[in-house]
């Protein structure tokens, strides 16, 4: 089985590294570093969970690392424990002022350290449950609107590097405060629910990605994907919600519940994430709608009148 974690061990002393190894190798993957430039190096390029730092030690010592550490972005939020002969409450308080998470004296007592470690990295693991439910949206459990912006800067600078294109859907759900009028809210949220798993079987690879953008509207983005490939997406994403057959004959695009998609593509240009290929993304979306909704519309380079009738 995979170990969940990743210790960076850091001490000069060859038999204190053979010492927390053996200790700890069972439950974590151990990265072992002899000095202070080693350490930064393999925190920079492994970003372990978690660091157990020597102070003492020739050239840098430990001080002078978590001061490197905790001054570059990557790394700062790795917790470090310092593992240390000095222990003079001076010492300790000295460390745990330079942002360790813990100091422990050596010589060491096995088991306290295999539980502070252990403690530590239970506290690393909450902290990524929540960063990642604070992405996700409640209802749905798709990716909220935030993890949209974080993918969709990222997708952008990407696309932009490679000079590949870049598609974005906008689709909203029709006439849905009809619905919720004559179903209720409950079954509303029933329905959005299957929105946006019918959305996310439609989509194949696994570059592509659909957020919940609020309310009744979701946003998918397509790297790599250009306007004519993108409104087949479009029209698949259509026709997997229509296929869900959720009844609603007083719909006025019935008797199913049907999306209206609006859809852009761009090859992203100029240094910062603009806002433009969300701007015509919706304004196609408009257009969608404009024209008797179940429809996907795409930028001029398709020609909206291809539009399959489902
Ligand atoms: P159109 O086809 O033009 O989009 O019409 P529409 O009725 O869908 O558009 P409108 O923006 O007027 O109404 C959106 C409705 O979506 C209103 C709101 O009650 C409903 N809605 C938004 N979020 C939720 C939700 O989380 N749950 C439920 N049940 N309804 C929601
Ligand atoms: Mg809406
Ligand atoms: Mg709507």
């Amino acid at each position: 089985m995979k170990k969940p974690f990743t210790l960076l061990v850091v001490d000069d002393e060859k038999q204190n590294r053979t010492l927390l190894t053996e200790l700890l190798q069972d439950d974590y993957q151990i990265i072992l570093a002899k000095n202070g430039v080693q350490a930064l190096e393999r925190a920079q390029s492994h970003l372990p969970d978690l660091i157990l730092l020597d102070v003492l030690m020739p050239e840098m010592d430990g001080l002078a690392v978590i001061r490197a550490l905790k001054s570059a972005d990557a790394t700062r939020h790795i917790p470090v424990i310092f593992v240390s002969a000095l222990d003079t409450p001076d010492d300790e308080e000295r460390g745990l002022d330079l942002g360790a998470v813990d100091y422990v004296a050596k010589p060491f007592h096995p088991p306290i350290v295999r539980a502070r470690v252990r403690n530590h990295l239970q506290a690393v693991h909450q902290r990524r449950l929540l960063e990642q439910l604070a992405l996700i949206d409640s209802l749905t459990e798709i990716p909220n609107r935030r993890r949209f912006t974080e993918v969709y800067e990222r997708e952008w600078r990407r696309c932009m590097r490679n000079q590949r294109p870049l598609s974005l859907i906008m689709l909203d759900v029709d006439l849905f405060k009809r619905y919720n009028d004559t179903y209720g809210h409950a079954a509303g949220d029933a329905v959005l629910k299957r929105v946006a798993a019918a959305i996310q079987s439609a989509l194949k690879r696994p570059a592509d990605f659909v957020a919940r953008f609020g309310g009744e509207e979701f946003v998918v983005v397509l790297p790599d994907i250009d306007a004519a490939s993108g409104w087949q997406v479009a029209e698949k994403i259509r026709l997997a919600v229509e296929n869900e057959r959720i009844p609603y004959p007083e719909s006025d695009a019935g008797p199913w519940l049907t999306v209206s998609l609006g859809g852009a593509t761009q090859v992203p240009h100029g240094a910062e994430v603009d806002a433009n290929l969300f701007d015509e993304a919706d304004r196609y979306l408009y257009e969608a709608k404009a024209s008797g909704r179940n429809h996907s519309v795409w930028s001029p380079a398709t020609d909206p009148s291809t539009s399959v009738a489902a």
